[in-house]
């Protein structure tokens, strides 16, 4: 593997917080709650909250405010996201409350350049190194798969992609037919999952076009898509395989790129029937996601990877010499303070 340093300081966790612009939709006459004591640049590293008059410090590896821009992100990630290239295991995770930014920073707005997320600037990246090592005597092989879980349950994005055509097992809301989506995890780190589309990709442009297919699929069927798409975790996975000719050097790294379903706690507005589910499912695998970092981050020797299918899903990508970068995205106005305060002290647990 080649030398890289962001895992200088300490373990392969790390945690960048995000606070998105006042919008519109906040309403007149909510303030803005968030301040920055050490920094009145984009990108600082503490963070106050203020709510019901207590304010509330943080500090976290970075804090990128509401003027960051998305290359101002991308900037400080780009190396983490070239180690996937060197042959290291890396997740980035977005996590945050529903409206707060987590979309717009791992996608973002993939029709004006400018407004990119970090998925297609980390493509465009991986895809441009890697023909630049071409000169050096690399050739590398990527697939992806897209995923999302929802309900604790596996559904293949990228279904519809297959050769044999479309996969007619899903029914009409979205919940899958007979695949079983099983994971499993071979000795040499590689996760299988039964049934799950793996698309041989050689550009950006065709993994644009599967990431336009996989939103198209994740609204199939489904009445409120944002509604919808707000509980379940998207889960993007490019795998990197290396070969150099001339040194016979071989590299296998793995980027997973994770739009985490929206962590603010629904059980407060009275959730019923197949909301309860859903708020119990969500609140499960993000509580798991917490503990299994956790443990990570102080070398336990149990790390409980099998409580969910999100951590039993990365296992392999999270634990050992891979890397962990956590996005906590916050919404700046009065009325998430609630919210935003939960996500900081999730953030702060972990980092
Ligand atoms: P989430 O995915 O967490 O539910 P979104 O990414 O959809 O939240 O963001 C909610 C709204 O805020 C969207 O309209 C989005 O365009 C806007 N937004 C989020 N972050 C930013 C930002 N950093 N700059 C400008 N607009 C943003
Ligand atoms: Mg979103």
């Amino acid at each position: 593997k080649l030398h890289n340093t962001i895992l200088e300081l300490k373990g392969n966790i790390r945690v960048f917080c995000r606070v998105r612009p006042m919008l519109p939709e906040d309403g007149v006459g909510t303030d803005m709650v968030v301040s920055y004591p050490t920094s009145t640049e984009a990108l600082g590293r503490g963070i106050d909250l203020l709510q019901s008059g207590q304010k509330y410090p943080f500090t976290f590896d970075k804090v990128f405010n509401h003027e960051a821009s998305q290359e101002d992100v991308f900037i400080e990630i780009s190396q983490l996201v070239q180690s996937a290239l060197d042959g290291y295991k890396v997740c980035i995770f977005a996590y945050g409350q529903t409206g707060s930014g987590k979309t717009y920073t791992m996608m973002g707005r993939p029709d004006a350049p400018d407004l990119k997320g970090l998925i297609p600037r980390s493509l465009e990246q991986i895809f441009q190194t890697s023909q630049a090592l071409k000169d050096q005597g690399w050739t590398f092989q990527m697939q992806a798969s897209i995923l999302e879980i929802y309900n604790e349950t596996i559904r293949d994005l990228l279904a519809s992609n297959r050769s044999h055509g479309m996969d007619q097992t899903r029914t009409e809301n979205g919940v899958p037919g007979k695949q079983q989506y099983t994971i499993k995890h071979d000795a040499n780190g590689n996760t299988l999952v039964s049934d799950l589309t793996i698309v041989d990709v050689c550009s950006v442009n065709e993994i644009s076009s599967l990431l336009r297919q996989a939103a198209q699929c994740r609204s199939v069927g489904r009445t409120q898509m944002n509604e919808q798409s707000s509980r379940s975790h998207f889960v993007f996975t490019l795998r990197i395989c290396g070969v150099n000719e001339n040194t016979e050097q071989q590299v296998q790294g793995v980027l997973n790129l994770i739009d985490l379903a929206g962590s603010e706690r629904l059980s407060r507005s009275g959730a019923t029937g197949d909301r309860l589910k859903e708020t119990q499912a969500i609140n499960k695998s993000l509580s798991s996601l917490s503990d299994v970092i956790f443990a990570l981050a102080k070398k336990e020797e149990h790390v409980p990877f099998r409580n969910s299918k999100l951590t039993y899903l990365l296992q392999p990508c999270l634990g050992g010499d891979s890397k962990t970068l956590m996005f906590v995205n916050v919404s700046p106005d009065s009325s998430s303070a609630g919210e935003s305060l939960c996500s900081l002290r999730f953030a702060a647990r972990v980092n």
